[in-house]
């Protein structure tokens, strides 16, 4: 039986990928330190025998034994990484060193969750893996970007000097049930301001650009990534091209919804980069893997998880314990 390592196992991504893990029979072990995430997402998992939930940060060394490593530990959403961004770049250096050391010794294959947000503000549309970036090192984003960036060198630097398997997929924006309902991420914000006929915040003009990747479809491409031969190191961009402004994601939500919200234009934030689409021709050949869910119904699906949470917690869902739950997005 396989033993996979998930860091950041009951985040958002991180629950999903422990789901479809324990579904097809793996043996897991869920490493969260609950920053940002929480045992509710992972708490249908708890009765399984194939499941552990080990509350650890990733930042010290872990001593375990397993196959496989899914580095995802991070928080991800602007308002949640800008909180302590001391702790980000931590987590994301640290966590990188701390979990290669431990498959260089274990020899596990480990995959490392990057991000987009590599290529900084792009000047290349769309991005591909070859271009390098546009990214400030001095301002508020910084401590996720240069973090994610240290942590890919890290990776290719352990492949290069101690032959270990390596795989790095570059996630761009992807929603679904399980986000966190107040980590100020457009979709969340969004789709629970919409459920309250609270007016929808919208950056800016709302003409900057995003790919929304559906959840189902960028856990089918990570667990495709792990499984593919150790030639396929990556880096990989996993996301879905269909590029939307915030404009248009604003009307489809408050249509989807039915709702009577208004569009409210707030500051732009600093950095915020203009426009963002994968090109994802390398995936493709390389997985034979694309997403399959398009944006409505995506958004249906997580529009039905967020009704349901305000429907039993009611605006205290919004602002359900969490360490950046007082943070700002600007
Ligand atoms: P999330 O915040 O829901 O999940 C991150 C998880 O990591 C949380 O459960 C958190 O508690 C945990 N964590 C944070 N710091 C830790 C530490 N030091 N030790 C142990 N656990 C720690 O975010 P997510 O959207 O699920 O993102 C998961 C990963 O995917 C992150 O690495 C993120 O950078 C990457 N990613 C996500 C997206 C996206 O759109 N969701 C896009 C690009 C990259
Ligand atoms: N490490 C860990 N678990 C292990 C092996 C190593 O957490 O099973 C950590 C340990 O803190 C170490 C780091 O990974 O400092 C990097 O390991 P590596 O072997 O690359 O370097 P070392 O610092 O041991 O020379
Ligand atoms: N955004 C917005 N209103 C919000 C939250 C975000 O208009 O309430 C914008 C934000 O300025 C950015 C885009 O939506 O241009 C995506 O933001 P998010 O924080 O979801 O992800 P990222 O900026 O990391 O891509």
């Amino acid at each position: 039986m396989t033993q996979v390592l998930v860091t950041g196992g009951a985040g958002f991504l991180g629950s999903h990928l422990c789901d479809r893990l324990i579904a097809r029979g793996d043996e897991v072990l869920c490493v969260d330190n609950f920053y940002t995430g929480g045992k509710a997402n992972v708490r249908h998992l708890m009765g399984n025998k194939n499941f552990e939930l080990m509350r650890h940060d990733v930042t010290f060394p872990l001593y375990v034994e397993v196959d496989r490593i899914f580095n995802l530990a991070c928080p991800a959403s602007p308002v949640h990484y800008q909180h302590d961004p001391v702790q980000t770049t931590k987590t994301s250096v640290h966590g990188a060193i701390n979990m290669l050391g431990l498959a260089k010794r274990t020899k596990a294959r480990i995959l490392q969750a990057s991000t987009s947000e590599v290529y900084g503000d792009p000047e290349v549309h769309p991005q591909t893996e070859d271009y390098w970036g546009r990214v400030n090192p001095v301002g508020l984003r910084s401590c996720y970007d240069e973090g994610k960036r240290c942590a890919e060198t890290l990776f290719f630097d352990y492949h290069r000097q101690h032959g270990l398997r390596v795989k790095v997929a570059r996630i761009f924006n992807t929603y679904g049930p399980r986000m966190h309902p107040n980590d100020g991420r457009v979709v969340s914000n969004f789709i629970v301001q919409a459920l309250q006929n609270l007016p929808l915040t919208v950056y800016g003009e709302g003409t900057q650009t995003r790919s929304f990747c559906y959840v189902d479809d960028l856990v089918d491409g990570l667990v495709r990534l792990m499984a593919s031969g150790d030639d396929v190191t990556g880096p990989l961009n996993l996301g879905n091209p269909e590029e939307h402004t915030m404009l248009e994601l604003a009307t489809t939500v408050i249509d989807l919804t039915g709702s009577r919200s208004s569009i409210e234009h707030k500051p732009l934030p600093s950095d915020d980069p203009l426009q963002r689409r994968p090109d994802i021709t390398r995936a493709v050949a390389a997985l034979g893997w694309q997403p399959r869910v398009g944006l409505r119904d995506g958004l249906a699906r997580t529009i039905a998880y967020f009704e349901g949470l305000l429907a039993a917690h009611g605006r205290h869902a919004v602002a359900r314990a969490s360490p950046a739950a007082s943070a700002t997005a600007t």
